[in-house]
């Protein structure tokens, strides 16, 4: 019997954990790659005590006072005053300068009027108005972020805000990926009979690239075993992880997985999904080795659902955020031939009135690429499982990234 899908998933997630080397990151590098190490808060935020306003800081009991003499002027950047604001008096200040000591409330300038220095309210004021208090929003020591997470643009932006330049990631993986196949042709080279051009490994080598992991394009790999395992080794020396699509099927020109039995292991050789039931892993020289299967949308679903989870957790993710999380949308399709392999169909998910629902995309074929374009989601249909209209089910949404 072919394994399930979460069995499956489950497995692959449990055995590919290998210990990264962890390496120290420029700040600004690190983008989208996973902290090694837990990060503490370097200092009390704010810093220090500083207007929230362009306005005046009023010193003392301010209930005493109808006008305030403006004594001194503190803009963003100046240092902190060291003389006391008294009851009646005042400061010039501006967004972000620091509090003068003394200081009761800061009211904002356009509720104030200036004449001579002297300085008059339009409107009631309150005590504490308008301040950013020194450590209000973080302690010295709290933790910032832990171990495992993954740096996202406002990640970075919080790290450098503590005065940290450089942070301890796991070391970016090196992932290598090839097409197979004699009739699979380079996109650019003339068209001769029988041939097809590369979709999958542009799929790929487009997915990751964005991410800040190293991504080496191996090409097109013939279908000839000893081709196929020459390339191998090679890459297994070169890279962290090898992706191949094509060749794991069940025909003699299908090369692939039987090169990896005679180098390495084969951990796992097809699965009940649809479509990509020839998918495999394994291992070669302690490097993971993804293969999956030819046609163009299997390469995508077993990429999105299977490899991309793995990736994060090798990448340094822990298990539990790994895993793509699905959205519960109502189905505007009948389904009513049942698989025994769980299928995840191309759909486009759209809200309408608060409720998301899933629009069945036309041309389900694995070898179909034309629709994947206006598809925004994979919707999972479980085993043996009828689907009528209106009934909830899960959207794996398309992301594109790692
Ligand atoms: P295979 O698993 O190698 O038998 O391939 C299954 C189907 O996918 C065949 O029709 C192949 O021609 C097609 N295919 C394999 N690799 C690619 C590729 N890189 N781009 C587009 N189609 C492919
Ligand atoms: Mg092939």
């Amino acid at each position: 019997m072919l394994k399930n899908y979460d069995e499956a998933l489950h497995e692959l997630l449990e055995k590919t954990f290998i210990s990264r080397p962890i390496q120290s990151y420029s700040l600004l590098k690190a983008t989208d790659l996973v902290l090694a190490k837990n990060i503490y808060v370097h200092h009390d935020t704010p810093f220090f005590s500083n207007s929230a306003m362009d306005g005046y800081a009023l010193g003392g009991t301010i209930h005493q006072c109808k006008e305030w003499k403006v004594i001194d002027r503190i803009a963003a950047g100046d240092s902190l005053p060291t003389t006391s604001l008294q009851t009646g008096e005042a400061v010039r200040i501006f967004t972000g300068a620091p509090i003068p000591p003394g200081t009761s409330t800061v009211v904002q300038q356009e509720n104030t009027i200036l004449i001579n220095r002297i300085l008059t309210l339009t409107q009631p004021v309150q005590g504490k108005q308008n301040i950013r208090f020194q450590g209000e929003e973080l302690q010295k020591g709290d933790l910032l972020f832990s171990q495992g997470q993954k740096l996202f643009p406002a990640n970075i932006a919080l790290i450098a805000s503590q005065g940290y330049k450089t942070v301890e990631i796991y070391k970016p993986l090196t992932i290598l990926i090839y097409s197979t196949g004699n009739e699979v042709i380079e996109p650019g080279s003339s068209l001769t009979s029988g041939k097809i051009y590369d979709a999958n490994r542009y799929l790929l080598l487009s997915w990751l690239q964005k991410s800040s992991h190293h991504i080496i394009d191996g090409g097109i790999l013939p279908d000839n075993q000893q081709e196929t395992e020459l390339s191998l080794i090679k890459a297994s020396q070169q890279a962290d992880i090898i992706i191949t699509s094509g060749g794991v099927s069940v025909g003699e020109e299908d090369h692939v997985h039987n090169a990896l039995k005679k180098l390495g292991k084969l951990i796992l050789w097809k699965l009940a999904i649809k479509p990509g039931k020839p998918f495999a892993w394994g291992q070669i020289n302690n490097k993971l080795f993804f293969m999956l299967p030819g046609n163009p949308i299997s390469t995508l679903v077993t990429f999105q659902q299977l490899v991309i989870p793995a990736l994060r957790h090798l990448a340094g993710e822990p298990i539990e955020k790994c895993l793509s999380k699905p959205i519960l949308a109502q189905a505007q399709f009948t389904k009513t031939k049942v698989q025994s392999r769980r299928e995840f169909l191309r759909i486009k998910l759209e809200l309408t009135q608060g409720i998301p629902k899933a629009y069945l995309l036309n041309n389900q074929g694995s070898a179909m690429l034309a629709t994947i374009s206006q598809a925004n989601g994979l919707a999972e249909i479980p085993e043996n499982t009828v689907i009528q209209t209106g009934d909830f089910i899960k959207i794996y949404p398309l992301h594109y990234s790692l």
